[in-house]
């Protein structure tokens, strides 16, 4: 199904539209400077000014990133906001509460950009008015259900504020109301064509969704099949983080998700040396969001890896994409060049069942890096057999060669790190 467009950045020239996403930036960066106390230090330690960043290069090299963990230890050291509050705590208006614990802060234009930034993601996906969005993300807290349901007021459908849980009535109401959005995660989509078929409601005939929104855990090829058959609607994907928003989502092509480039500023990283990737190259996903007023975050450090590609996409859209979370980026590290997913080895040992847990070791001995997976298995007499397989396997998986080490079950200690980076040079 074609979806409108929202705004004209979403199909701007690139060009035109990187000259809009300098001016934000360095209007960020001077908010940032001047507001708040925590990035005037940072700033002022790394000597640089805002009259310094006068381009996108420059703020691509001169600026510093942010942590997750500077966030958490200044709202820890200076409770609740930390120094990186930019107004007076009288102009907030929100506050949420994620993992962390962080607090996040939002002053009425913040809500109101939320708004705008996340209707653009339920128009992507191809609904309006005259839809019924169901929303199954929590309101308690955490800003997912809360922001969804702004955002689908802007986009001018009916709204259920479902909230999680709740299966057997989610589904009644779905029923009765006739619910064409779903908004939720994954596996709580999963767990309502469970209830439906105990509750002896046709999914396909009796439910009358369309397109479910899904966010806030991954969406692997299969589930997303097995959904979209189960109940004859068409998924999108999105992506965001809880500090930052929802940063990109599906168009209808489904490849790859579009940055809202009008709200954020997106880089890719290598995460052991933090320089810039060029695009189709993975690293780790970095993000300045834009008209943040309450909790400005500049180069924000997001830990997860994925690949972007500023190639226009066939719905239109110029803003780029990014081609799947790819994992935490510290679950992934360079070998000989080439990003390690452990999941990928995992995935092999895991169609056999006479083999156990794994572990990856990476070093470097000489002048080259070498990988070596030890695995576990139950019968020493097939150990040289399994090496040589699993050499082979890993290598299709991996892309590199790696060795193969078999041990007994047992041997690869409890606590031993799935992924254990023994060379010297990227000590973290
Ligand atoms: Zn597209």
């Amino acid at each position: 199904m074609a979806s409108k467009f929202y705004s004209k950045i979403e199909t701007m020239p690139r060009d035109e539209l990187r000259k809009f996403q300098e001016k934000k930036v360095l209007e960020m960066v001077r908010h940032a400077y001047e507001k708040s106390p925590y990035y005037h230090r940072k700033f002022d330690q790394a000597g640089i000014k805002p009259a310094d960043i006068k381009s996108l290069d420059d703020f691509c090299k001169k600026v510093p990133f942010t942590s997750k963990h500077e966030l958490v230890t200044s709202q820890r050291e200076q409770p609740p906001y930390g120094e990186f509050l930019a107004v007076p705590k009288e102009k907030l208006r929100l506050v949420f509460i994620s993992p962390g614990p962080i607090f996040e802060p939002y002053t009425q234009e913040d809500v109101m950009t939320t708004r705008k930034n996340m209707a653009k993601g339920i128009i992507t996906g191809g609904a309006g008015e005259g839809d019924i969005i169901q929303i199954t993300l929590s309101y308690h807290f955490m800003p997912a259900g809360l922001f969804a349901h702004i955002a689908a007021e802007e986009a001018g459908l009916t709204i259920i504020p479902a909230g999680t849980g709740e299966t057997r009535m989610q589904i009644d109401f779905m029923k009765k109301l006739g619910t064409t959005i779903y908004a939720g995660t994954p596996s709580f989509l999963a767990r309502l064509a469970e209830e439906a078929q105990k509750m002896g409601v046709d999914p396909k005939k009796d439910l009358k969704l369309k397109i479910g929104i899904c966010g806030a855990e991954p969406l692997p090829p299969d589930l997303r099949k097995k959904l979209q058959d189960t109940f004859d609607m068409e998924l999108f994907d999105a992506y965001g983080v809880a500090e930052l928003g929802v940063m990109t989502r599906e168009c209808e092509y489904h490849n790859g998700m579009h940055v809202n480039e009008e709200l954020y500023f997106l880089e890719i990283i290598d995460p052991n040396t933090l320089e810039r990737v060029e695009p189709g190259e993975e690293g780790e996903i970095v993000a300045t969001p834009f008209d943040r007023e309450a909790l400005p975050l500049i180069r924000y450090r997001t830990g997860d890896a994925s690949v972007l590609t500023e190639e226009v996409c066939k719905c239109g859209r110029t803003e780029a994409r990014i081609l799947g979370i790819r994992g935490r980026v510290d679950m992934l590290t360079k070998v000989k060049g080439v990003f390690i997913h452990p999941k990928q080895a995992q995935d092999v040992v895991k169609q056999y069942p006479e083999l156990g847990r794994l572990q990856i070791i990476v070093e470097r001995p000489g002048d080259y890096d070498e990988m070596t997976v030890v695995v576990e298995g139950k019968d020493p007499s097939k150990f040289s057999q399994w090496e040589s397989k699993l050499k082979e396997e890993f290598k299709q998986a991996l892309r590199i060669k790696s060795n193969v080490k078999m041990v007994k079950e047992g041997d690869i200690p409890p606590d031993a790190r799935y992924l254990e980076d023994r060379r010297k040079h990227y000590a973290k």
